[in-house]
């Protein structure tokens, strides 16, 4: 099936699903509460936004310069820094340092780069033992599912159904207890925290000025993913350099802030390479593979460069009002909701990807939430604009065509409203079946009747 019709046939059977509606709704209300609470503390929200905008602008703006120092500083204290134009070429690499250790257990903290070149299901093939260690990533996965959401990746489920997994996957007595949930998966990840030969992560920031990579959790997993096994392995996205150490000042929080409604996560780390001489733990091996795939064409793009901004805080997709009704899995996307929607038709295809420009009222409140105010909505727009110039679609070219004849022929118009009129006494006895004109449009919205008079003849009457 086209992504475009498994979007369109998933996004109504979710629509009628009451219940995973109410999930998302309760769980995203809650989170409203909390995120404005912690906004409240800032002096000035809105200038902290701009001036977070301009720190994301200045790096993508001299990305050449940020990326070349970041690399030179990470491997000046002994790592491995990679460069991957494709996610294939991130792939060989990863699984080349992989055979090259020999190693056969891997463990992984949160990494949507990984999702985005589907790492998991290429060192499956190769006969290698991959465990996600964040607790939602970790569910999802024996679940055999994508994440849900870039932040809350097991949101649309609840304690009872993460109970009944826990029990036919790890043999768990059922409780409904969220604490001794977390506890029955720390049990069995600690296991294998030990056993891991290759520790996995992503990375939140890519700091140029102190080549160190910037990992902002609340569960602790990554930490130990980095501290215990003996080679680290860390993939991101070539957007994720910031200039200055003290930008994260601000970054982190925002974040935090937006993405799960905390003032700050729990735990903050940098790594900026293997074990140096002195040091207690850490790996004795630091590889970083910079990802570009296809994010350099995205800069390329002056209009919708600052998609590039983002910081994958989830804040467009919470209080997306198509998000919260179709839920992340309809989108089929690494990236989902509002930020997947812009910039999955740059990663892999306008033309296949543009219905996502779609799936928006375009009523704003993704940019309006957005702590590095991406102009989303309008990106949508930009979209969806590209997607018609580059290849215009037959009928509307028609119909625009047919509408400027009328419009430009006063009697020729008025005579059409006329008609417009008669053909709507007519349209109850055809709507929703495939006679009806405007079957895909009537089948979800009503098609209000035209007026009996209108506004001319009503001015005119009037004076
Ligand atoms: S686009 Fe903005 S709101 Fe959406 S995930 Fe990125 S930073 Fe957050």
């Amino acid at each position: 099936m086209k992504p475009a019709q498994q979007f369109k046939t998933q996004a109504t059977v979710m629509t009628h699903d009451l219940h995973h509606r109410e999930l998302i709704h309760t769980a995203l209300s809650k989170y409203e509460a909390v995120r404005d609470q912690s906004k409240a503390a800032y002096q000035d929200w809105q200038a902290a936004r701009q001036a977070a905008a301009e720190a994301k602008w200045e790096a993508v703006n001299h990305l050449d310069e940020y990326l070349v120092e970041f690399s030179n500083k990470l491997e000046a204290r002994g790592t491995k820094v990679h460069w991957a134009s494709t996610g294939l070429q991130a792939k060989e690499i990863i699984l080349g340092i992989i055979r090259e250790k020999k190693a056969r257990s891997i463990v992984k903290s949160k990494a949507m780069t990984s999702e985005e070149i589907h790492l998991n299901e290429a060192l499956a093939e190769e006969g290698f033992e991959v465990v996600e260690s964040d607790l939602g990533e970790f569910i999802v996965q024996l679940r055999k599912e994508p994440p849900y959401h870039i932040v809350f990746p097991a949101m649309h489920l609840t304690r009872g159904e993460i109970s009944e997994l826990f029990a036919r996957e790890l043999g768990s007595a059922p409780t409904q207890s969220p604490e001794e949930l977390t506890m029955i998966a720390r049990r069995v990840l600690r296991q294998k925290y030990i056993r891991a030969d290759i520790g996995f992560t992503g990375a939140n920031f890519a700091v140029a000025e102190t080549g160190m990579i910037s990992i902002t959790e609340n569960e602790g997993n990554a930490r130990l993913t980095a501290a215990l096994p003996k080679v680290m392995i860390s993939l991101l996205g070539i957007e994720k350099v910031v200039p200055r150490l003290e930008d994260l000042a601000l970054l982190l929080p925002m974040l935090s802030t937006i993405g799960t409604g905390q003032p700050l996560t729990c735990y903050n780390s940098f790594y900026g390479g293997p074990r140096q001489p002195g040091e207690p733990d850490g790996p004795d091996e630091f590889h970083v593979v910079l990802l570009d795939n296809r994010r350099t064409e995205l800069l390329a793009d002056g209009e919708q460069r600052d998609a590039l901004h983002c910081i994958r805080c989830g804040g467009c997709l919470n209080v997306c009002p198509i998000f919260r009704n179709v839920g992340g899995h309809t989108y089929h996307t690494t990236y989902s909701g509002p930020i997947g929607s812009v910039i999955t038709p740059h990663l892999r295809g306008l033309q296949e990807w543009k219905h996502l420009s779609f799936a928006s009222s375009l009523c704003g409140a993704c940019t309006e939430t957005c702590p590095v105010k991406i102009n989303l909505h309008h990106h949508l727009l930009h979209n969806r604009r590209n997607a018609a110039r580059q290849k215009p679609s037959m009928f509307e070219k028609v119909a625009f065509k047919l509408f400027a004849f009328v419009i430009n022929r006063p009697s020729l118009y008025r005579s059409s409203k006329r008609a417009g009129r008669l053909l709507q006494i007519f349209h109850p006895l055809v709507k929703g079946t495939r006679f009806d004109p405007a079957y895909a449009w009537t089948k979800t919205r009503d098609l209000p009747p035209i007026a009996r008079q209108t506004f001319k003849e009503y001015w005119r009457q009037r004076s």
